[in-house]
């Protein structure tokens, strides 16, 4: 806990603002260290069906208070430093599962240009750093879907999730045989995840994992 505090008071707001507290609104930091004290660690792995293609998904805490609140700010609120935040929490409240190359979800092209960044890359490109692990973009989104927040059946989750990544052409003879990490924000039914390591292993990928702040369950 003591390194997450510390390593979090070098993240600068890409904001003139001071910086308050995603849980409480405190002035400070972007998580405080009450709000943190509050967070539900997760101890195992997310259950995954027999037909997965990923070899896990981890979780670092529910989608509750306070984890609820910094990923809605990270989102909706165009901060980018929350995304160091979160990804400095995964880094240092989880064990990153082993890979040779990290990774995240994509956006649409044009979602992504409407909200300037992808939250999943800032998180990932932040743990890559803190743990020396070589990020890389290796997937696109070839399909806009509807958000799967909106989505409340299982099934219709997973068929949104179908065909709707790719590996990215040139990128390919980067993965042969290594095992990737695909980091996301939240993960509910892990459709999203599932689809990616689909296409990943189609490609060569030797084993995918998942990686995420949050599970919704
Ligand atoms: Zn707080």
């Amino acid at each position: 806990m003591k390194k997450y505090l510390k390593d979090i008071a070098g993240v600068t707001l890409d904001l003139l603002f001071p910086p308050f507290c995603c849980g409480c609104k405190t002035t400070g930091t972007l998580l405080c260290e009450r709000c943190f004290q509050h967070i539900e660690f997760l101890t195992s792995d997310v259950e995954l069906p027999q037909t997965s293609h990923l070899s896990l998904i981890r979780a670092v805490a529910e989608y509750e208070y306070p984890v609820r609140q910094l990923l809605f700010s990270l989102k909706y609120s165009h901060v980018r430093a929350v995304g160091t935040v979160i990804g400095r929490l995964m880094y240092h409240c989880s064990v990153i599962p082993e890979c040779d190359v990290i990774t995240s979800v994509p956006m649409h092209p044009k979602k992504q240009d409407a909200r300037g960044y992808n939250q999943a890359e800032i998180i990932a490109a932040s743990i890559a750093t803190k743990a020396h692990i070589p990020y890389k973009t290796l997937l696109t989104k070839i399909k806009a879907t509807t958000a799967q927040a909106s989505i409340h059946h299982r099934g219709e989750r997973a068929d949104n999730a179908l065909g709707v990544y790719a590996v990215i052409e040139e990128k390919k003879a980067d993965i042969a045989g290594k095992r990737v990490l695909v980091i996301d924000d939240v993960c509910t039914t892990g459709a999203t995840l599932d689809e990616c390591a689909r296409v990943l292993k189609e490609a060569g990928a030797g084993s995918v994992s998942g990686f995420v702040c949050a599970h919704e369950g």
